[in-house]
């Protein structure tokens, strides 16, 4: 179910130039009226519901009720995020409050290595993926061609 914004939470980002939800929404459907300097959802039917902009808020404003393959219907259900775990706090229609802390990480903040140290070409031609062959441990990456014939 889409997300919806808590008015009473959001201080529309301190008026900058782009609210944390703006900029963060892969469907550019964050909007802030600046008249009230509150944030929206301007088209609920086009969330995917990908958590993004909850996650980002600073004010904890934004909520997504979760669907029930996940939390019982009705259950409210809020991440917030450290720099090495994650909390999920859910609110069930009861009133109670559960709370599952989950690691995001295993290497400290800003040391991760794209390549995962695994030598990357930069050949946009070849069918090899980013760290290929070398994170397959095969010498080369294998194709077919248009007769059915294995080509490196
Ligand atoms: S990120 Fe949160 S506080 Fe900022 S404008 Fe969006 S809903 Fe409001
Ligand atoms: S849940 Fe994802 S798609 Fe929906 S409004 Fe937030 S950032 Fe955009």
């Amino acid at each position: 179910m889409p997300s919806y914004v808590n008015p009473d939470k959001c201080d529309g980002c301190r008026a900058l130039d782009r609210t944390a939800c703006q900029y963060i929404c892969p469907n550019d459907l964050m909007v802030l009226n600046k008249d009230i300097q509150k944030a929206y959802n301007r088209d609920p039917a086009m969330c995917w519901e990908c958590y993004n902009c909850v996650k980002i808020c600073p004010t904890q404003a934004i909520q997504i009720r979760g669907y029930a393959d996940f939390v019982p219907l009705g259950a409210q259900v809020t991440p917030l995020r450290s720099t090495d775990s994650i909390m999920w706090t859910v609110k069930f229609r009861n009133g109670n409050l559960k709370r599952f802390k989950f690691p995001i990480r295993t290497t400290p903040e800003g040391t991760a290595a794209p390549d995962g140290g695994f030598q990357s070409g930069d050949d946009l031609n070849s069918a090899a993926l980013f760290t290929e062959p070398a994170s397959l441990g095969l010498p080369a990456v294998f194709s077919l061609d248009q007769k059915g014939d294995a080509r490196a």
